[in-house]
Formats: C-alpha cells, structure tokens, sequence
C-alpha cells in the first residue's frame, strides 16, 4: 500500500539510534524528507549518512542538540520547512526509588518526557491545521499502562504527557483538519536503551546480563524483542494518508506483554 506520505516532511526526534532512527528510516522508505536530531553528533551525522544511502530519493537534513531544552527544539524547527509529521522523543528517565527524587529529578524528567513534546506540538499543529493534513506521533512506554515500579519519573512524566495528548487530539479544530495525535507504547525493544536496563538489573541482582535478558525474553508471550524496524513500520502506518481517523489513540507494541482484554 502506498501510505501516501512522498514530499512530506517529518521531524524525527532522538533519532540517531534505536526507535526514533527507526521511525525516520520507514518514513524515509516511504518518500518523506525528515529532519533527525540527537546529542551526540558523531551517531547522529553516521544515521543521516546511512539514510541518504538508502534512500536517494529523500532529503534528510541533521540537528545536534538537546530536544529537552529550548534552543535544541528551536534549532530543529528552523531545519524543517514544514512539520507534516512531528515524531516526539527523547531519551527515558534514569530508574531509581522516588524517595531520591528531588525536584530537578522530575524536572528534568518532565522537560523530555511530557514538556518538550508539548511544546513542539504547539509549535506545529495548527499549521498542521492550516494545510488540511498533520500526523503526530509521541514515543512513550507501556509503562504508561502498566507501571514499572523503578521508572517512576518515566511513569509519571510520560502519563502527564498522555493525559494531555487526550484531550488535545479530541479538539475539533485539529481531528476536523485531518491533524491526528497518537501516542506509541514499546514494551520490549531491542536497543541501547534495554541493553543499558539489562545491564543495571544484572548489577543489582548480581546475576549476568544474559540471564536478565533470557528472564525477561521468555516473559513476553512473542518470546523476543521488538525491532526498530518494526517499530518504525507502525509509526509510517500512523503516519500515513489513510490514517486520518485514527487519532487520540495508545497503542501498545509489546508481544504480547500487557496482560488485559483490553
Ligand atoms: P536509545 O536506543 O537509547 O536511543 C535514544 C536516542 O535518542 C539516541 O539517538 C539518543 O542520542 C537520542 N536522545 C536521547 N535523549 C535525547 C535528547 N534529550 N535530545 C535529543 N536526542 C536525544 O533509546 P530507545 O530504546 O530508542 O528509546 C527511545 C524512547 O523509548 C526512550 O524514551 C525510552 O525510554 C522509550 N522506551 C524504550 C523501550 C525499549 O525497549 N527500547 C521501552 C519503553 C520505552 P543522543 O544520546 O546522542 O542524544
């Protein structure tokens, strides 16, 4: 199926690695120019590289900086000539017990997780509006439905952010325009982030980083873990012409993991 989106832009953000490069790679697949950013720039300037290899057709256009803050979400705007797609990302939480929290903690959780999103989704949906067609698409967590205990700041950031997404993407002035806001949920996902997890639950409980990972593969009834791919497939599919009903919705990437009908 042709999804529609050739000659769009998109701003893919946190995407030099893992879900975010996915995403830019599948949109990039389906013939819309994106604009990456991340931090480091050595990881971001390689994935824009490896994009425009593939995909010869598209123009991908690179932004260092920090989305979280709002000179690297500035800086990301002024990339792209116009937001027909807003992916929002950014890296999660550290994990820990609340009672270590101060504000800045939850501060800087809830600048990534829940303040940047909101603030490029003010900058952009009513043109999105304006030009009759806008796709939205926030990364969070199926922590979001299913609390883990050691990502509170992640649990707590991300649920401010889907609270809002609710009943942002129920305004008529946006659904009407065929401007659509939706919120991912990853469960298990095979990047640096899990590895990173893997490694800090294998130090805690003086076991190996590969009995951690092996305990929790056999937990997730599809018996692995995600791709970027195919994380990024979804997202193009929300992204895509044909998706234009489809909004204010929390959809869960997770084999299988969430327990509930529904
Ligand atoms: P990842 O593999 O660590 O990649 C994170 C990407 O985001 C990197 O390109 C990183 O580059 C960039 N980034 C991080 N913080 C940024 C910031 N403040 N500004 C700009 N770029 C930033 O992580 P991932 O697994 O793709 O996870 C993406 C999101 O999904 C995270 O919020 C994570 O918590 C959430 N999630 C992931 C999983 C999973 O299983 N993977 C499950 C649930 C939720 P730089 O470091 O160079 O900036």
């Amino acid at each position: 199926m042709d999804l529609g989106l050739k000659g769009r832009w998109a701003l893919v953000c946190a995407a030099s690695k893992g879900l975010g490069r996915g995403c830019a790679e599948a949109l990039a697949g389906e013939g819309a120019h994106v604009v990456i950013t991340a931090r480091g720039v050595a990881d971001l300037l390689a994935t824009a590289e490896a994009l425009r290899a593939r995909h010869p057709g598209v123009e991908v256009r690179s932004v260092v900086g920090d989305i979280g803050t709002p000179l690297g979400r500035a800086a990301a705007l002024a990339a792209c000539p116009q937001v027909d797609i807003l992916v929002n990302n950014a890296g999660g939480p550290p994990p820990g017990d609340f009672r270590d929290w101060d504000r800045d903690a939850w501060l800087a959780a809830l600048d990534a997780n829940m303040l940047a999103p909101i603030e490029l989704m003010r900058a952009t949906v009513d043109g999105m509006a304006a030009r009759g067609f806008g796709r939205v698409v926030n990364i969070t967590s199926g922590a979001v439905k299913s609390p883990i205990a050691v990502l509170g700041l992640s649990n707590g950031a991300r649920s401010g952010l889907t609270g809002f997404v609710a009943g942002l993407a129920r305004q008529p002035r946006l659904a009407a325009a065929n401007v659509t806001i939706n919120n991912l949920l990853p469960g298990a996902f095979d990047t640096d982030r899990l590895h990173k997890t893997f490694a800090a639950s294998a130090a805690a409980a003086g076991a190996s980083v590969a009995d951690v990972a092996a305990a929790r593969r056999a937990a997730i009834p599809a018996q692995r873990f995600g791709s970027a791919a195919e994380f990024g497939a979804i997202c193009a599919m929300l992204c895509s012409a044909q998706a234009g009903y489809l909004t204010g919705q929390n959809i869960l990437l997770d084999g299988g993991s969430y327990p509930g009908t529904f």
